[in-house]
């Protein structure tokens, strides 16, 4: 399906809750680095886990990005439609075993914060059981482009973990490295909490030969308590009334310095002022950002 193209980002929202203030942070980063390289910028719902879906929360991303002056590229895709591919790879990686089945129970994990390997040699079948990633003893390093070098030992700091739950739901990581390659990535801007997610996702990128996207984690912001501002701790959510001073906000919050006559300035004018004038090499090389500090 991709053709090749100089620069393909996306965002790509998960309907667990609505958008907030960290969401648009990555949404605008992402948007602003897509456009200002003149390239392609995706949208793409992962909807993986239908239980903990809020009502209407799809349709209301959907209309607050409008709203914002959001434009993406070609159709939605949805992670709900992609099942049959996950599905494909999750049978290829069994078969050649690279990945297991694995029935432990929640309990019996609890006291190993990583997952110490109990099913590994077990050749447990694979009904009623959640299929973990074999991970190798080798460290995965990356380079960000504002957070810098970060590196994770798989074996030691992740552990074998799990491509598809329990419950037959397929996780994330899979999930997102399958459709980072399918929609032709070439560069995947979001928030730092998924910082460390990236040498997982690097190491299934290797396995199944897909090319590697560049990377670049915005910071988060957190709330003064140190909670990171998210659907979890109910932050609330973007309003439509309010997309010009909160693009503003985000603009300055990540660096972008936008001047004191787009003080009054329209949605569409701080859009393209922030494509005019987008410089990545601004934003806090800080993993998080104290929400009252914010101007
Ligand atoms: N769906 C994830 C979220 O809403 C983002 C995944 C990604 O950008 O890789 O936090």
């Amino acid at each position: 399906m991709p053709t090749p193209h100089g620069y393909t980002g996306r965002f790509a929202p998960t309907p667990s809750g609505y958008l907030h203030f960290g969401s648009l942070m990555a949404a605008l980063a992402s948007y602003l680095d897509a456009r200002a390289a003149k390239g392609r910028w995706l949208l793409r719902m992962e909807d993986l886990d239908p239980p903990r879906e809020a009502p209407g929360a799809q349709a209301a991303i959907l209309s607050t990005l409008e709203a914002y002056g959001f434009e993406w590229d070609g159709t939605l895709l949805r992670q709900s439609e992609r099942s049959d591919a996950y599905q494909q790879t999750l049978q290829h990686l069994l078969v050649q075993g690279l990945a297991y089945p694995c029935d432990c129970s929640r309990k019996r994990l609890e006291p190993w914060p990583i997952y110490p390997g109990f099913c590994r040699e077990a050749r447990k079948p694979d009904r009623d059981a959640a299929i973990r990633l074999r991970v190798p003893q080798l460290e995965y390093a990356f380079e960000d482009r504002v957070q810098g070098r970060f590196s994770q030992h798989l074996g030691r700091d992740v552990g074998d973990f799990v491509i598809r739950r329990r419950d037959g739901l397929f996780a994330y990581q899979l999930a997102v490295v399958l459709d980072d390659a399918y929609q032709g990535m070439t560069d995947v801007v979001r928030g730092a909490d998924l910082l460390d997610s990236t040498p997982r996702q690097l190491y299934l990128q290797e396995l199944l030969g897909l090319p590697q996207p560049r990377y670049l984690h915005v910071p988060l912001v957190i709330q003064p308590d140190g909670h990171k501002l998210g659907k979890s701790y109910r932050s609330p959510p973007l309003q439509a009334g309010q997309a010009a001073p909160l693009l503003l906000r985000a603009l300055r919050a990540l660096g972008q310095n936008p001047p004191q006559a787009l003080h009054d300035a329209n949605r569409t004018e701080l859009m393209n002022w922030g494509i005019a004038h987008w410089d990545a090499t601004r934003i806090p090389r800080t993993l998080t950002l104290a929400e009252s500090e914010l101007k």
